[in-house]
């Protein structure tokens, strides 16, 4: 196990670690290979154990960034009122962790939902697995648009809420890793990375590939294994900035950073920025009302940026090309 900037990392493989170029990064170099099949086991915990456990097993929230689990069970009281609430989407969605859970650790899913109950006795639990009528849209997955979709309040409270722990947010993947640790003995090194194939017109295919991977295991496998034609990739999805590499220069799966691929024929041509044609698709389309256009227009005060959630909509929906969320980058800082 290494130490690097306060964070836990598990080499879970024999191999050689090294940092990457940029020193941000450790690799692996794998020469041995680690199976993940332990069997269903119960086990009793209290708040103590657990946190040993979330800690041993280096378990992060993968809805709130940069957030160790062990740190964020802490900031919760057995004597608080608060609430907790588990939602079957995660952060970006890419994969269905609501169908995994309830397909394969149903049982732990119910320990751990028990566990909440008894290590927490007065906090509310709203469990939005089962729930038929949600079916998961970007930016779903976004903890304080998931709350204010849920229980009807503004985005800046739910935040509000997120950031004064008076919420504790578990959703779809991080409760995967969660029920893996405490009841398969499974600790934090493996990850889902859906990988996307857009083709040369641009369009996408609906199901990604699936893999779930070691961290710092190298991901030269993907372009010798898919079609030879998707030569560029980025880790971002659409709805962030694309950052294009060569496909054959991938480098190692970071489990902190890497949860999706998208492989392009062909980048769509970088486009230029045409003038507002005042279509308001962007305001249309921003699931909060944020009323981005006004940025375009220079009138940035009446831009509510308190309801912005960086979801990156109006950027992929401007028929202009306008980098509407670079405007928005410059305003929320
Ligand atoms: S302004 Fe844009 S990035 Fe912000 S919430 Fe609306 S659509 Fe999303
Ligand atoms: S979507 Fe683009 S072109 Fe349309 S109003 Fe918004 S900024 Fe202007």
């Amino acid at each position: 196990m290494l130490a690097h900037n306060g964070k836990k990392v598990l080499a879970p493989v024999n191999g050689v670690a090294s940092l990457t170029a940029d020193q941000k990064f450790f690799q692996i170099k794998q020469d041995g290979s680690w199976s993940t099949t332990s069997p269903y086991q119960f086990r009793q915990y209290d708040l103590p154990t657990l946190l040993e456990s979330f800690d041993e097993g280096a378990l992060y929230s993968l809805d709130l960034l940069e957030t160790p689990l062990k740190d964020y069970f802490q900031k919760f009281s057995k004597d608080s009122t608060f609430k907790i609430v588990l939602s079957p989407f995660c952060r970006y969605q890419h994969l269905n962790f609501e169908e995994m859970i309830l397909r394969d650790m149903k049982v732990a899913y119910q320990a751990f939902f028990e566990l909440l109950q008894i290590i927490f006795p007065k906090a509310e639990i709203s469990n939005f697995f089962k729930v038929p009528s949600l079916d998961f849209e970007h930016p779903d997955g976004i903890p304080e648009y998931f709350l204010h979709r849920q229980f009807h309040e503004p985005v800046f409270q739910t935040r509000k809420s997120l950031v004064n722990h008076e919420v504790l947010f578990l959703g779809g993947e991080t409760i995967f890793h969660i029920l893996r640790k405490l009841y398969y003995n499974e600790p934090f090194t493996k990850r889902h990375l859906a990988v996307f194939l857009v083709d040369r017109k641009g369009r996408m295919d609906v199901e990604p590939r699936r893999f779930f991977l070691t961290n710092g295991q190298s991901l030269a496998f993907i372009p010798a294994n898919l079609d030879k034609r998707y030569k560029i990739a980025s880790f971002e999805t659409v709805f962030e900035e694309v950052k294009p590499l060569d496909v054959t220069s991938l480098g190692y799966f970071n489990i902190y950073e890497h949860y999706s691929i998208t492989l392009y024929e062909k980048l769509p041509a970088s486009r230029k920025e045409f003038s507002c044609i005042d279509c308001m698709e962007c305001n249309n389309y921003c699931p909060t009302h944020a009323n981005p256009v006004q940025l375009i227009k220079g009138k940035t005060e009446e831009f509510e940026k308190s309801l912005c959630i960086s979801c990156g909509i109006c950027t992929v929906y401007c028929p202009s090309g306008i980098d509407i969320r670079k405007r928005i980058e410059g305003v929320l800082v």
